[in-house]
């Protein structure tokens, strides 16, 4: 972000933490809001050129997944149905633990579908690698995976990404779907949550 944009950002943050708390907890915002709907603009065109001719099944993880998601099924330009998924990893919410449950499973089978799962964010990529590895049981026609935000640390796990928002660096982010204990996510931006927020709650 530009120096100007950055203090456009700042000033906003101040108008706006009159009545809320939420914008007083971010220490720097790294994606704004203009930023995001540019890129989902982009990977929409990409994937509606990918899959020409065909209809793909959107596979949301909640709840980080859904403001990426329904910006993204708007762009796209080819037939999407959606389903969704919901996941939980033991462990507390700033550290992935690697082990997964399913909280709430698909609705319908995906067998002979094209199937994209949009994910929030990609860690250390051991939710998706798990995820995907049970859908690919399923036998869809093809499986691919789209997430917003890649913190560039899954080489180990071999989770290949077809589409990928952005690249960012290792630290807490909130907002655009994305929480810390349920709160944040209405943020129009990416944002690095203060340190001091999540350390106070132990
Ligand atoms: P992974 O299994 O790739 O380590 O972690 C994936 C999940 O952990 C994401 O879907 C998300 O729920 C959570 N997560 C990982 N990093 C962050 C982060 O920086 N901010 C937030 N809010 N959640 C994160």
């Amino acid at each position: 972000m530009s120096a100007a944009e950055n203090e456009r950002y700042e000033r906003m943050r101040e108008r706006m933490t009159g009545g809320s708390s939420l914008n007083d907890d971010i220490e720097e915002i790294i994606i704004t809001p203009e930023a995001l709907a540019a890129r989902v603009r982009e990977i929409a065109s990409e994937i509606s050129a990918d899959y020409a001719g065909k209809e793909i099944l959107l596979v949301g993880v909640l709840k980080g997944a859904v403001m990426f998601m329904t910006d993204l099924a708007r762009q796209i330009t080819v037939p999407v149905e959606l389903d969704f998924m919901a996941t939980s990893s033991y462990g507390n919410s700033t550290n992935s633990s690697g082990v997964v449950r399913i909280i709430k499973d698909l609705d319908e089978p995906i067998e002979g579908k094209d199937v994209l799962v949009v994910e929030d964010i990609v860690d250390s990529g051991l939710t998706l690698r798990y995820l995907v590895g049970l859908l690919k049981k399923r036998n869809p026609a093809s499986l691919n995976v789209c997430t917003l935000l890649d913190k560039g640390l899954t080489g180990a796990q071999g989770v290949e990404t077809a589409y990928r928002g952005f690249l960012i660096p290792n630290r807490f982010v909130v907002g655009y779907g994305l929480d810390y204990a349920q709160k944040y996510r209405n943020l129009p931006y990416i944002g690095v949550l203060k340190p001091a927020v999540y350390s106070r709650e132990g």
